[in-house]
């Protein structure tokens, strides 16, 4: 298929997830969308569990990291959550706001038919199941190699998004690009993912797996409260999810398993009865997991000595580890770092060293927190691209 050679283009947007999508509904230039992938928006289509958590009314800087804490701020404030509601509500898409500022669609595949509909409406062509394998910047614009021919654009957008999830199709392209060009890549990992316990401590919860409880984990000063779930490797669920994205390599971790209740109140009040450990903890935490939690030492309370009152109150509150590795790209939900900052305009997410050339979404040294904030930086970030495009055209 040569469909697509030597034809020349005002913008080619390479990449057609969220950001990608996005940008090409957001100005009204004749442009080209060039998707690997058989269909556009794999990765909206299943977030948040198929609802689309598609932003944070709370949203601001610190929900996100980056090695310039203050580059998305530009973006972010040009694009509101509110912004993308009034598109909703002019599309007649339902939403619903949760706890936390949360936002949420009915039906993720209603948000990914809106971005596709606006795109073509603001006159994209959108080319699925084509893989772009180049750009080279030319005198007059930019070169684009693909598997169906090689074609032109005066303006190139880069929203090829991070390495997490490679069977929706996510892959290196747009680092190795960067780094073909130049530009500077700040070390990608995996993040937003279950955390794994040591091989040796493996079979202390696997009998667990599936199931899930409130928690606070700690990870240096980061502390995250929420619903924990214990896998067959270690740890998952939102709070496991949220410390993720601040642990590295060799840092501990500290898990309080009964973060709304002190065990050794408990232990006080139920010491008279003649009652097992297990027993008491049965009234704080669903099925096994008391008993798992205390790791053979489930005697009774009356007869409990002191040692064993200290051992099950460090297991409860205080469960530390360092955890072997995390769940890896095939399970995080993002990718942290990216194309430097540095590199870039905050206004406009265009670099500085090749006009015309855009990077937006997560391919961006830019990493938001679990709770909408990926998505929100996907669309702040493509609207920022596409205010800049539309005063060249
Ligand atoms: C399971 C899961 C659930 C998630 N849930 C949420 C959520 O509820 N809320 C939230 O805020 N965030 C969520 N996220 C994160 C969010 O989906 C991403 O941050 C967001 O999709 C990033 O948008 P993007 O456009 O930058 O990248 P992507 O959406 O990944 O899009 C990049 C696109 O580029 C294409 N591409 C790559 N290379 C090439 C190439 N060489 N040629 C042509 N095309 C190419 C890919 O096929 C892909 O379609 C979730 C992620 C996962 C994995």
């Amino acid at each position: 298929m040569k469909a697509l050679e030597n034809r020349f283009f005002h913008t080619a947007i390479i990449g057609g997830g969220a950001a990608g999508l996005f940008c090409a509904g957001s100005f009204s230039a004749p442009k080209i969308l060039l998707e690997s992938s058989e269909h556009c928006a794999r990765k909206v289509r299943i977030s948040g569990g198929g609802k689309c958590n598609f932003s944070n009314r709370l949203v601001s800087a610190n929900d996100y990291l980056s090695k310039q804490k203050h580059f998305c701020k530009s973006a972010l404030s040009a694009f509101h959550p509110d912004d993308f509601i009034n598109l909703l509500n002019q599309h007649a898409i339902p939403w619903e706001e949760r706890t936390q500022g949360r936002l949420f669609a009915r039906n993720a595949e209603e948000i990914v038919r809106f971005l596709i509909t606006r795109a073509q409406k603001a006159h994209t062509q959108i080319t699925c199941g084509v893989h772009v394998l180049d750009v080279q910047p030319q005198t007059d614009g930019f070169r684009i190699l693909t598997e169906a021919g090689t074609l032109h654009a005066q303006h190139v957008v880069l929203a090829t998004g991070g390495l997490s999830y490679p069977a929706l199709g996510a892959n290196p392209f747009g680092w190795n690009l960067a780094q073909k060009l130049g530009l500077q890549v700040i070390e990608p990992s995996p993040v937003l993912c279950g955390l794994q316990l040591p091989k040796n401590k493996r079979s202390l919860f696997s009998v667990l797996a599936g199931n899930s409880i409130r928690a606070r984990v700690t990870c240096a000063k980061h502390t995250f409260e929420d619903q924990l779930l214990f896998t067959h490797e270690g740890f998952s669920g939102p709070a496991i999810l949220q410390i993720s994205l601040f642990w590295k390599a060799g840092q501990e971790i500290e898990i309080n398993f009964l973060p709304f209740a002190d065990c050794r109140e408990i232990f006080k009040t139920h010491k008279t009865k003649n009652q097992l450990f297990s027993a008491v903890l049965g009234d704080y935490f669903p099925g096994k997991v008391a008993k798992t939690l205390l790791t053979g030492k489930d005697v009774s309370l009356a007869n409990a000595t002191k040692a064993e009152l200290a051992a099950a109150y460090q297991m409860i509150h205080h469960f530390r580890f360092v955890p072997h590795g995390t769940a890896g790209y095939t399970k995080a939900e993002a990718t942290a770092g990216g194309i430097a900052t540095t590199e870039l305009h905050a206004a406009t997410l265009q670099t500085r060293r090749f006009p015309g050339l855009y990077v937006i979404g997560e391919l961006v040294d830019v990493t938001g927190r679990l709770g909408g904030f990926n998505l929100h930086w996907a669309w702040s970030s493509a609207f920022a691209a596409a205010q800049d495009l539309a005063r060249h055209f």
